[in-house]
């Protein structure tokens, strides 16, 4: 046993998108297309774009030192650091949802608009 100082890191979760974003992006854009059309057969497209976006193959690596490792990892493999569960409101998740949610905003404010300007039939 060595009595050198502990490392203490946090287990990140990462993901990856499976498909490369240029297919949620090109729906995406088909879907807000329609939506300045005919809006109810484009925003459920709008939202398969963001299914599709939303596969990701997660992972989780060592905060210490970026290897990959299991989800029920207690130590790394790599640098020994001892892992520890990512508090829920990190900064870096903390600024995730402040994105998603300014995103989702700015979407369904453009939506609105764009559906008040279609002419009635
Ligand atoms: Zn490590």
């Amino acid at each position: 046993m060595t009595t050198a100082e502990e490392l203490h890191a946090y287990r990140h979760r990462r993901s990856r998108q499976k498909h490369s974003g240029c297919i949620s992006m090109l729906v995406l854009l088909i879907g807000i297309g329609i939506s300045l059309v005919f809006w109810p057969v484009g925003i459920p497209i709008c939202l398969l774009a963001l299914v599709i976006d939303g596969q990701r193959d997660r992972y989780h690596i060592c905060g210490y030192c970026g290897n990959q490792l299991t989800a029920t990892a207690r130590i790394c493999p790599t640098c020994k650091a001892t892992l520890h569960k990512e508090p829920f409101w990190s900064p870096r998740r903390f600024r995730m949802i402040v994105t998603s949610l300014i995103l989702l905003a700015i979407l369904i404010a453009s939506i609105s608009i764009l559906a008040t300007q279609v002419p009635p039939p």
